[in-house]
């Protein structure tokens, strides 16, 4: 089932003597850009989707804006119909890094340029651009955060810890798992933290699909083995914000003792509202009006046949060579700066948190 967007009323109510005077130079300036984004599920995609709709318009740009429900073949068979439609240009959050390879040799073939939306795509050299945030940083600022607030450099400990990540099919999802096991696999290893349940290797900690019920029932599991009898749980590693969710329901229902450190990412209102109540730490904020603006320069100067600002050409290998690539850089937010980030700068508004 494909989620459809329709466009923003207001701009379609617009009067009529606007409507005829405005399109001669916005069909000149623009053209039509394909945008497909993976779910409405995780609140940031519809940020995503709607910050990426506005500024395309802004910049005088037609958009096709679909969303695919966590479903591979919806997406590819929406990336289809952006081509057949006429789309000069894709940008694509990949739901499966790895599953797009024919459909995109299909744009390639008619010319269209891809630009990868947050998450790279594999193995396909139809690939122009990638724009994303620095996943690793992520991943090293969610080890910190552990590693800190527990002050592993000082404290006796053992301290013990359990490993949540995302989809395998995610490419992201190895970055932000590599950058957080590169700050705390060394208190593992020397045992100031303990992995009671022994899963740390990346296939044993990933999450299908970032499901919040994965997440949930692994962690439903694990404290019915490890942590019923009254065993302190002292950190739980997530890389985002839906398997933070899982974890934390989980523990809600099921886990006695005080209660662990959480790390996330996106802020996710649901998310925010539960660091506000004390029952997740911290979430990295990835303001995805940032990406946004990033992604439409790219487009507005791949469309002009220029080059695109880009600040890192090491990284991101998608089995075809290096995709030239721009990183913005994440924060993190919790509890004494939820306000400056999230409120102060617009994103929400104090409603959405209450
Ligand atoms: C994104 C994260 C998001 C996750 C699940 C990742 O690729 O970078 O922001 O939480 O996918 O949707």
């Amino acid at each position: 089932p494909a989620e459809t967007t329709t466009e923003a009323p207001a701009e379609e109510a617009a009067p009529a003597e606007e409507a005829a005077e405005a399109p001669a130079e916005t069909d000149a300036a623009g053209g039509l850009i394909g945008v497909a984004m993976p779910t409405k599920d995780l609140q940031r995609w519809n940020q995503d989707g709607s910050n990426m709709e506005a500024q395309l318009k802004e910049a005088g740009y037609e958009v096709d804006l679909q969303y695919a429900s966590n479903d591979i073949t919806t997406q590819v068979s929406q990336i289809e119909n952006m081509i057949s439609n006429g789309c000069q240009l894709l940008v694509i959050a990949s739901i499966d890094g790895d599953s797009l390879g024919t459909v995109l040799a299909q744009a390639k073939d008619a010319g269209i340029p891809v630009i990868a939306y947050d998450r790279l795509i594999m193995n396909s050299d139809a690939v122009t651009y990638y724009a994303t945030f620095d996943n690793y940083m992520v991943g090293t600022k969610q080890g910190e955060y552990i590693r800190d607030t527990l002050d592993l450099d000082n404290a006796a400990g053992p301290f013990n810890i359990e490993i949540f990540t995302g989809d395998p099919g995610d490419n992201n999802a190895r970055f932000f798992y590599g950058g957080a096991m590169d700050v705390l696999q060394p208190y593992i290893d020397e045992g100031k933290l303990v992995v009671k349940s022994g899963s740390v290797a990346f296939e044993k900690v990933a999450t299908a699909n970032w499901s919040t019920e994965t997440a949930q029932s692994r962690m439903d599991a694990i404290i019915a083995s490890y942590y019923a009898d009254g065993t302190k749980l002292d950190a739980v590693l997530c890389s985002n914000d839906s398997t933070a969710l899982g974890a934390t329901n989980s523990l809600a229902a099921a886990y006695t003792g005080e209660w662990p450190i959480i790390t996330g990412q996106d802020c996710d209102i649901a998310n925010v509202k539960n660091m506000i109540d004390g029952k997740q730490s911290m979430s990295i904020f990835k303001d995805t009006r940032t990406l946004a603006t990033q992604v439409v320069q790219m487009v507005d100067a791949v469309m002009k046949g220029g080059e695109a600002p880009v600040n890192d050409t090491e990284s991101y290998d998608n089995g075809t060579g290096i995709i030239p690539s721009y990183l913005c850089e994440p924060v993190f937010a919790d509890i004494d700066n939820y306000k400056e980030l999230l409120i102060d700068s617009g994103y929400y508004k104090e409603s959405d948190l209450q």
